[in-house]
């Protein structure tokens, strides 16, 4: 299981943020916890490579 480099926790979400200026949108994966950035994707990017990326963090929903 990844964890969090920062806190060590195990949960993940994934935000999209607009870059300032620009058009440009990114999809941010971020611990649940403490908001550190675990990694982030070009929102043009396939889908493949963000799926890969989902599965290995094992995104969990607060629900
Ligand atoms: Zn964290």
């Amino acid at each position: 299981m990844p964890k969090c480099t920062k806190c060590q926790s195990t949960s993940f979400k994934m935000t999209i943020e607009n870059v300032n200026g620009s058009n440009i949108k990114f999809r941010v994966i971020s611990c649940y916890s403490c908001d550190t950035v675990v990694s982030f994707l070009d929102f043009t990017n396939n889908s493949i490579a963000f799926d890969d990326i989902y599965d290995k963090l094992a995104i969990r929903r607060r629900s």
